[in-house]
């Protein structure tokens, strides 16, 4: 039923007992071109299984399950499910294989597709992963996840309008690759304006002019840390070692870890994971690299005080 998937008893029934009984085998297939690892199988037919239960419930044919099913029985039966143990309530989880059984059950032909109800924003998804596939030969996730970023952009541009490309203005996407207001790190906006550039040079092959939106496009900054040495010469270790001359908090704990970089030969992590009480005899067990440099140490910092200790009387009774 479930293929190679095993599911405990209480789930395995509520499936095998709702309209969704006869499409697990396709469900699980569909998981398989997707190329899931088999505990994410296994969460997402759990996942489905509890909502089986909930259709079940509800008295759905599955001819009536789609997004709105969906939304339904997370916005509703999810805050106060108490399906018995064991049932999985993790929204995202759900989202994600309800999404996952929405796809199966479309391309399956079991219920019809948001582009044959008239959904502009479908068939233009539609189109886009089409394109991303047989021209781009783009992998399964990064269509996906240019088709959500691009949805919500034409959502919100167009709502359940038709898109007209022209429509859309400059400041319209740099807002939305920015965020329009939320702190986005610079990877995030890369991606954002990654996926709409994708999906502007899909409309400029149907003849949209959309090279000003383009170049609307924010570009997050990407330095290149090529330029940086790897290996610092011997005359700027040198110069790097006289910078502890001048006296400063901590002085000795940083000269003690550059000495242990450029003569030990440590990583920066290493270094920082010394402890008081390392030596080189915990090196030579730990199994750290040998020194770089041969060269002896010669310490720049003033020696630590030597703590004095009270002296030792060798016989008993007060010393003159
Ligand atoms: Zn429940």
């Amino acid at each position: 039923m479930a293929g190679a998937v095993i599911l405990q008893p209480q789930p395995r029934a509520w499936l095998e007992h709702s309209v969704l009984q006869p499409y697990a085998a396709g469900y699980g297939e569909h998981l398989d071109r997707g190329r899931y690892s088999r505990s994410t199988k296994r969460v997402y037919f759990c996942c489905v299984a509890h909502f089986a239960h909930w259709l079940t419930g509800e008295r759905y044919a599955v001819s009536a399950i789609d997004e709105a099913a969906v939304a339904r029985f997370i916005s509703e039966h999810l805050p106060g499910c108490d399906c018995p143990y064991p049932v999985r309530r993790l929204a995202y989880e759900i989202k994600a294989a309800l999404a996952r059984l929405l796809e199966a059950l479309r391309a399956d032909g079991i219920i019809s597709s948001r582009s044959a109800a008239g959904d502009h924003l479908g068939k233009e998804l539609a189109r886009f992963d089409a394109h991303m596939l047989e021209v781009g030969g783009l992998a399964l996730n990064t269509r996906r996840q240019r088709c959500r970023i691009v949805g919500q952009f034409l959502r919100e541009q167009f709502h359940a309008r038709p898109i007209i490309i022209s429509a859309v203005g400059p400041a319209a996407v740099q807002r939305f690759v920015l965020g329009d207001g939320k702190e986005w790190s610079a990877g995030t906006i890369g991606v954002i304006g990654g996926a709409i550039g994708c999906y502007l040079r899909f409309r400029s092959i149907s003849g949209d002019q959309v090279a000003w939106l383009l170049a609307a496009i924010p570009r997050a900054a990407h330095w290149r840390l090529a330029a940086l040495p790897e290996v610092l010469s011997d005359a700027e270790i040198d110069e790097l070692l006289r910078s502890f001359d001048q006296p400063f908090p901590s002085c000795r704990r940083a000269y003690a870890m550059v000495r242990c970089l450029t003569d030990l030969g440590l990583r920066c992590s290493e270094v920082a994971k010394l402890r008081l009480g390392a030596s080189t005899g915990t090196r030579a067990r730990s199994g750290l690299p040998g020194p770089r440099c041969v060269a002896p140490i010669s310490s720049r910092c003033p020696p630590p005080p030597v703590a004095r200790s009270p002296p030792i009387c060798a016989t008993s009774g007060r010393r003159h």
